[in-house]
């Protein structure tokens, strides 16, 4: 059984997260989501958020689980028996963070392939930071953000949710 993981930070989880998402479903038998903790970064939603965000998005795939980590990513692979880690490419100003990740997770952890997934067009322009942006502006979110989680991410800021659509 072929196992990849898929760490990010998903604060929140967008539209360009859950095609990456889809699409590793479709490669291989195991998909593993998981939140990797960053005491650096100051997350807008919890961990415990964004792992029920992540469950309520990505129920519907048998072979999807999710999970979060404060672990290293190849540390983390090798105790769930991950071989392949993937990865999105989006702007050619991911490449460069993206390959040295690559080896260096190489190193601490030889039997973990990086595997990149192109953006999808739609998404090319998608990120975490965009969407929170946006809901700032109080912007319609429902091109970039899953629309369970857009009235959540909206009232972080402020916006006053409407629950009858
Ligand atoms: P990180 O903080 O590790 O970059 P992110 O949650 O921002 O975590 O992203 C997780 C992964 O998803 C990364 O590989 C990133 O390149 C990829 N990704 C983010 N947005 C998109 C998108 N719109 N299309 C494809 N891949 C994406």
């Amino acid at each position: 059984m072929k196992t990849a993981i898929y760490p990010g930070s998903f604060d929140p989880i967008t539209l360009g997260h859950l095609n990456m998402i889809k699409r590793a479903a479709s490669v291989f038998d195991r998909v593993i989501v998981c939140i990797m903790v960053n005491g650096n970064k100051q997350p807008l939603f919890t961990v415990e958020d964004r792992l029920r965000h992540l469950k309520i998005v990505v129920d519907k795939f048998e072979n999807v689980e999710i999970d979060s980590s404060d672990k290293l990513v190849a540390e983390y692979a090798r105790e769930r028996g991950a071989t392949v880690l993937v990865r999105g490419l989006r702007a050619l100003s991911d490449f460069e963070k993206e390959c040295q990740m690559a080896i260096i997770n190489k190193k601490i952890n030889p039997d973990l392939d990086t595997l990149f997934l192109a953006a999808s067009e739609k998404y090319m322009y998608l990120s975490s930071s965009a969407v929170k942006e946006l809901a700032r502006f109080g912007a319609d979110l429902s091109d970039f953000a899953p629309r369970e989680i857009i009235d959540e991410i909206k009232q972080k800021y402020g916006w006053e949710v409407n629950y009858n659509g």
